[in-house]
């Protein structure tokens, strides 16, 4: 078990991972459109549906925006989050052409999704430069085993992202039992917080802050999970971690 920056993790950190600790990673939101309604969806009012690009802070009206934020601050990669990317394929594909592009094959990007890509879709991601895909597999998750399946045969590095919800242990455990057999690599658990957006939907389920002082959700790290052959980790930040930008 190893420990650094409030996370914890077996084994090799994904290389996403790895430069997210270093603060070297641009977090481009795609767009705020999402097929999914999860309960936990921290998404602020000024993203949640709406069909609008950011580069960390910085809206997106062009593509010098992407390579201005992420020459600002010296990014190594680049994190494409949503909403959800997959629901806008295209400008997905765009951005990671760009990036490419212009920072050269070294620049690695991730994205996360919480729809069942298919081959073609997968294949379009690994040529235009993707590195690394993390799967939203929690809820309903139908055809997204396959379609990791599909991910690793096209060449990603591919893992899943879901969120540490207390009580759900079984569940989680259940995800990466699943996991086994598709060629998926990484388990990466991100901690319940309280958010502005999700607050209402938290406390009707009977979650509860952890203290005044502190979004966590009480008793969010009792459980701990059994571990699948590659690596797991649990990284400090809140759930779930795909909606992520630095200050909203
Ligand atoms: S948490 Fe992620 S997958 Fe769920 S509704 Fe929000 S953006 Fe969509």
């Amino acid at each position: 078990m190893k420990e650094g920056f409030g996370n914890v993790w077996t084994a090799e950190l994904p290389e996403g991972c790895r430069l997210c600790m270093k603060g070297a990673k641009l977090v481009l939101f795609v767009t705020g459109v999402c097929g999914r309604a999860c309960f936990y969806c921290p998404l602020s009012k000024k993203r949640a549906g709406r069909d609008l690009s950011w580069a960390n802070e910085r809206p997106v009206r062009s593509r010098d925006d992407v390579i201005l934020e992420a020459h600002r601050m010296e990014a190594l990669g680049a994190g494409i989050t949503g909403g959800d990317p997959g629901v806008r394929m295209e400008r997905t594909l765009e951005y990671i052409r760009l990036l490419k592009e212009a920072f050269g094959p070294e620049f690695h990007i991730h994205m996360y999704t919480a729809m069942a890509l298919g081959g073609r879709e997968l294949k379009e991601l690994k040529r235009a430069g993707l590195d690394e895909i993390r799967y939203h597999a929690w809820g309903k998750a139908e055809g997204m085993w396959e379609s990791m399946e599909r991910a690793v045969g096209a060449g990603l590095s591919t893992g899943v992202e879901i969120p540490a919800i207390p009580g759900q242990g079984k569940g989680i455990e259940a995800v990466a039992r699943r996991m086994e057999g598709t060629g998926a690599e990484f388990l990466n658990l991100n901690e319940l917080e309280f958010s502005h957006e999700n607050a209402q939907a938290m406390r009707e389920r009977g979650y509860e802050l952890k203290s005044e002082t502190s979004h966590a959700v009480r008793g969010r790290r009792p459980w701990r999970p059994w571990r699948p052959a590659g690596t797991w980790s649990w990284p400090s930040t809140s759930a779930p971690h795909h909606t992520r930008t630095p200050t909203s």
